[in-house]
This record gives structure tokens, C-alpha cells and sequence, in this order.
């Protein structure tokens, strides 16, 4: 008879990719790399709060490529199909090709995204693209340029985004798609002339009703616009015909034009909101994880990470916080909650 020894199996509870207490799976990593911006849109990032006194993340706090690109691994091991750069602009966050290289390496990895506000991507664009990165995410809120300016607080003309969309266009970061925030009374009248400039198999817009994110952008209910309502003005003059979600946990509801000239998406996470299928993670840029875009408190995965815990630690631990997650904020808001809680900046967790 035999005497060697036999590993007994690992329980399938240990190695199957984790649900959280409502069902959810774990399918897209967020990964902010700086909570910088050279922007100051009034809703993310205003101006009175953002100024030179502002105490952002020091250069040491910050993860490094390695630690980014390690955690991408984990993840992946849990389930993690897509990750998606933003920030703070992550264009700013020196040497970003060479992260997008080692992202882009990441086993299992189907999808890697950017969202940005394209101020660099003229010149960023093709270098980014060879890196392995697949498609942007741009976000500009008006095409004239003084509204423009108001609402991104950019030192900039807008032309200067426009060039950085199309730029991205041509390394092939296809399709391209704008994100546009409304809010009531600044920028509603600008949300068709955006459609029908960015109509067309290379682009799809995304209206996004304005959100009550942190504690300093002054939120208030009556400043969204409901996506229904702009779902009404576009449908008018560019007649609309709703169509699938993609796949599960896609936020924007999807619309087509009825002449076949493309498609526009609207991200109602006040009026609609979708918590039901939300199998986001976000990663700040100093390796706090949160399970929720509107979370109070983060999880320190860089403490873990300097401490020297293994990868198998790691996974366990992700594994049990993903399991016990029960984030379901934007289906429970209050007027209370959106404007009294204590919750994390957009700018600091990515959005
Ligand atoms: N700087 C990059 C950019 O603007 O694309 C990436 C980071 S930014 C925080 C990510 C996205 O969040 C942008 O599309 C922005 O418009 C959106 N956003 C920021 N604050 C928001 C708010 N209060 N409500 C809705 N969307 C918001
Ligand atoms: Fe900067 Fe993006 Fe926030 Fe605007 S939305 S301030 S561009 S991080
Ligand atoms: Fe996901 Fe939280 Fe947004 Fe709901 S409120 S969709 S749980 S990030």
C-alpha cells in the first residue's frame, strides 16, 4: 500500500469565482492612478474645495505600476474580465503607456478601457493604443466653448478635446464614447447637438444624470435631469428604438436611431438606478478598494500589498469582502443620504 500523501481538494467555495449577498459576480475593475486632475468640473472636482491648498495623494502613497499590475492578477483570478484606467485624469499619471503595457499583459484580462478627459490624448493616443489599450471613454460636456469651459473648468477650448477624440478615433480606440453629465439649467440644450455631431459606427454618446458623489460638489435633486427627459428631446428630432444590454451589469440602457446611424446610451443612476447588476469594484489610486461608487469607507489592499501578504492571502481577503457585499446605495438614496453622508470623492476613486 501507498503511503504518499495526497493534497485533499480545495473546496469549490475556495476557488469559484465569489458572489456577493445579492448575486453579483465580480466582473470589472476600476483603477484610479492619481486623484489629480488639470480639469475642475464643478460636479467632480469644483474649484473652491480643488485649489492650490488642496492636499492631494503624495507621489509615496501611490501604488506602483507593479502593485497595480499585481492586483490586476488577483482580480482576474477572481472573475475580473475588464479593468478600466480613470482617476483624477489618468493621463496625467507619469509613464501611463508603460502601465497600459503591463495591464494589457494580465492573464484572463478581456477589456482594457480608459476614461479620460482627452486633454492629452492627442498626443497619447497612438502610444497608448500600441500599448495594448483598447478603447476611451471621453467626457465632454458641451460643444460650445464657453459652456464648455463652465463646465470642466479647463484652461483649455474645447477644440482641444474634439481633437483629442479625434485622434483616438484614428489610432482605433474604437468605438469612442463621450460621456456627457447634465445638469439642469447649465448644459440640457447642448444634449442634441452632441448626438447628432457624434453620430455614427465610431462614436457612441452617453448622457449621464448629474450624481450626488462626495460631500462637495453641492448636489441637489432638482439639478438632474432625468434621462427620460432627454431620451424625449433627441427622440423628437432623431427618432430612437430601445435595444439590449450588451451583457449583464452594462449601466447604460442602450438606444439605437431608428435610421440605422448608430447608437446613445443613457446612465440614469438616479431615476433607474441599477444596483441589481452592478459587478464593479474601484481601486484609488493609494490601494483603497470600494464596493460601492458612493461608499463611505475603503478597504487598505496596499497595507496587504507592503506587508507582504501572499497572492493566495490576498485573493481570501477579496474574496470575503466581495462575498459579504451588500452595496445597493443608489436603489436606497434619500435626499438624507445624498446630501448628509460622508462619502469618498469621485475624483480620489475613480468614476
Ligand atoms: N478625468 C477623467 C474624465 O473626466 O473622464 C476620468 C475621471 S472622471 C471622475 C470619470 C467620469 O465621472 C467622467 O465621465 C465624469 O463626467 C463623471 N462624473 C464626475 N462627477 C460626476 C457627477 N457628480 N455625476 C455624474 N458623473 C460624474
Ligand atoms: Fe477632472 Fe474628470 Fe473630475 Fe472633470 S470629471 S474634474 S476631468 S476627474
Ligand atoms: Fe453599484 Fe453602488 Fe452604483 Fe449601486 S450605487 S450601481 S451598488 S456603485
Amino acid at each position: 500500500m501507498s503511503t504518499e500523501k495526497t493534497t485533499p481538494p480545495t473546496p469549490a467555495s475556495e476557488t469559484a469565482a465569489p458572489a456577493d449577498t445579492l448575486g453579483r459576480p465580480l466582473r470589472d475593475l476600476r483603477i484610479s492612478v492619481t486623484d489629480r486632475c488639470n480639469f475642475r468640473c464643478p460636479y467632480c472636482m469644483p474649484k473652491e474645495v480643488f485649489g492650490r491648498k488642496y492636499k492631494f495623494l503624495p507621489r509615496s502613497e501611490l501604488l506602483t505600476f507593479e502593485e497595480i499590475t499585481r492586483l490586476a492578477g488577483i482580480f482576474s483570478a477572481l472573475g475580473v474580465r475588464k479593468l478600466r484606467l480613470t482617476g483624477g485624469e489618468p493621463t496625467i499619471r507619469r509613464g501611463l503607456p508603460k502601465l497600459v503595457r503591463m495591464l494589457s499583459a494580465v492573464d484572463g484580462i478581456e477589456d482594457l478601457a480608459m476614461t479620460t478627459n482627452a486633454s492629452r490624448l492627442t498626443a497619447m493616443a497612438p502610444e497608448l493604443r500600441q500599448a495594448g489599450l483598447r478603447r476611451v471613454t471621453v467626457s465632454l460636456d458641451s460643444l460650445d466653448d464657453a459652456r464648455f469651459r463652465e463646465m470642466s473648468g479647463a484652461e483649455f477650448p474645447v477644440d482641444l478635446v474634439l481633437e483629442g477624440i479625434e485622434a483616438a478615433r484614428r489610432a482605433g480606440l474604437l468605438p469612442v464614447k463621450i460621456n456627457v453629465v447634465v445638469k439642469r439649467g447649465v448644459n440640457e440644450d447642448d444634449a442634441l447637438a452632441i448626438a447628432r455631431r457624434f453620430r455614427g459606427p465610431d462614436y457612441i454618446v452617453r448622457f449621464i444624470e448629474y450624481m450626488d458623489v462626495g460631500t462637495t460638489n453641492g448636489w441637489r435633486t432638482d439639478d438632474v435631469v432625468p434621462a427620460a427627459e432627454i431620451i424625449d428631446t433627441i427622440g423628437r428630432e432623431l427618432p430612437l428604438e430601445a435595444i439590449d444590454p450588451n451583457y449583464r451589469g452594462e449601466v447604460a440602457r442602450r438606444w439605437r436611431y431608428a435610421d440605422g446611424k448608430g447608437e446613445v446610451g443613457f446612465i440614469a443612476s438616479v431615476t433607474e438606478p441599477f444596483c441589481g447588476d452592478c459587478t464593479r469594484a474601484r481601486l484609488s489610486a493609494d490601494g483603497q478598494l470600494y464596493t460601492c461608487l458612493f461608499a463611505v469607507k475603503g478597504h487598505d489592499l496596499r497595507q496587504l500589498l507592503r506587508d507582504g501578504a501572499s497572492d493566495e492571502e490576498i485573493e481570501a481577503f477579496l474574496r470575503g469582502l466581495w462575498s459579504r457585499r451588500t452595496d445597493r446605495y443608489s436603489e436606497q438614496r434619500t435626499e438624507k443620504t445624498a446630501t448628509r453622508r460622508h462619502k469618498v470623492e469621485m475624483s480620489y476613486i475613480g468614476g
